[in-house]
């Protein structure tokens, strides 16, 4: 399904726009419990700390960080839309927002695997 072929990665307003090449393609698919990403409901897969481009609308990205402070997510100022984070379980990866990606409608991907993000060894005093 991907070959390293970067993909374009967009938020809702079109205001951030990314060029992603993936780790392994779709196969890297996952959904999180922790208390941030259940709120925010995203498939992410992985892409390495190399694989983003920002090429547009890097000053129209806010960051959010919470807990250890470790992860970086990024969402647009403007629709806020998350488009990618930096992981905390493995800082050398970012997870990018499958959602985002042109052409890939997350309901293809059929059942996607939970990570146990509520009982991360990291979150001893967040939870
Ligand atoms: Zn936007």
């Amino acid at each position: 399904m991907d070959n390293g072929i970067p993909h374009r990665l967009t938020c809702h307003c079109g205001a951030v726009e990314l060029s992603v090449r993936l780790t392994d393609g779709f196969a890297t698919a996952r959904r999180c419990d922790c208390s941030f990403c259940r709120r925010r409901g995203a498939i992410a897969v992985s892409a390495p700390l190399d694989g983003i481009t920002i090429l547009r609308g890097a000053d129209n990205l806010a960051l959010y960080q919470w807990g250890t402070g470790t992860a970086k997510h990024w969402f647009c100022k403007t629709c806020g839309i998350y488009t990618h984070h930096q992981r905390r379980s493995n800082p050398h990866q970012y997870g990018v927002n499958v959602a985002c990606i042109e052409g890939i409608n997350p309901r293809d991907l059929g059942a996607v695997p939970w990570v146990d993000g509520i009982n991360h060894p990291a979150d001893q005093k967040t939870g």
